[in-house]
């Protein structure tokens, strides 16, 4: 048995365990002006299952297809699951999820499903440094975060037709997004938290142990539904610390879709991590490095 990842930009990876193929999240096919990550929808053609983490065009979009090629199944948010019911996808390969559930994914691997936050990306527009303090913004009430939103995705929409061709796909209702999910994959090397937005319940994190955290890191961290009071780098610093977990990996840091998006400088993160949890290795990965992501464990 062997189990790799492999990241193909925004927080979409490829995580093969054994035969098995998952994919996590399906934004592959990005706007033209994003650094190609070397793989397109249309060259996949082997994939079993599809988890997202939630219903935004940056993690769902290339899923409808994807699932239509390979037969792979779809766990995601009633959202998630809606959007792709509403391009074709059977709904036999639909596994809509709220967290709490274990889906059995083959004989000796399973995920378990667990509710999760998303960014607080109403507070801003635009992604800053991961050094950078942010501070303020507590205790907005649902309905302006949803003002907020509404005015975000109006102004993404202006940033050329690829982009509105995007939104259109995973186009929300009037309903929201459905809602963020973190996933734990249990494999016979270890474990694999994986987490597609800077958002969290601090009391869901504590207790996990991951092996292995796929951490994003864009944007404004949420913890328990309010802005952190602090930087992203701090923000990831406290996941860390309650998930301990072995190895990072970071997701949503690169420059996906320009314009909005940048790339992240790493180094305020890795700096960062290295004086709250100097025993956990941050794993930087290039697109489709294919990393045996248990492997040599770290001793720092
Ligand atoms: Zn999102």
């Amino acid at each position: 048995m062997r189990v790799t990842l492999d990241w193909l930009g925004c927080a979409t990876f490829r995580l093969t365990i054994g035969s098995l193929v998952v994919f996590l999240d399906a934004y592959l096919d990005r706007v033209p002006s994003a650094p190609p990550v070397g793989l397109t929808v249309d060259e996949i053609d082997r994939a079993d299952w599809i988890v997202v983490g939630h219903s935004h065009f940056d993690h769902v979009y290339g899923a409808e297809r994807i699932a239509k090629r390979t037969g792979a199944a779809i766990v995601g948010s009633y959202e998630t699951v809606r959007i792709m019911a509403a391009h074709g996808v059977p709904e036999a390969q639909l596994v809509p999820v709220a967290g709490g559930e274990t889906v059995r994914l083959a004989e000796d691997v399973a995920v378990r499903v667990l509710p999760s936050q998303h960014s607080c990306v109403w507070s801003h527009r635009g992604m800053s440094d991961a050094g950078e303090v942010c501070i303020g913004d507590l205790g907005v009430t649902h309905q302006e975060q949803q003002r907020r939103m509404r005015e975000l995705f109006a102004w993404l929409a202006t940033l050329g037709s690829e982009v509105l061709g995007h939104l259109r796909i995973s186009a929300q209702g009037a309903r929201g997004d459905g809602g963020s999910l973190l996933y734990l994959f249990e494999t016979p090397e270890g474990s694999l938290l994986f987490q597609d937005t800077s958002g969290c319940w601090t009391g869901i994190l504590a207790g996990l142990r991951p092996d292995v955290a796929i951490l994003a890191a864009a944007g404004r961290g949420n913890l328990d539904g309010q802005p952190v009071q602090g930087s992203l780098s701090q923000f990831l610093a406290r996941e860390v610390e309650l998930l301990r977990p072995r190895r990072v990996v970071l997701s949503h840091h690169d420059d996906w879709l320009p314009g909005f998006s940048r790339a992240i400088d790493v180094a305020p993160i890795r700096a960062e991590l290295r004086r709250v949890a100097p025993a956990t290795e941050l794993l930087e990965m290039g697109y489709r490095a294919a990393a045996a992501v248990f492997a040599n464990p770290a001793k720092s």
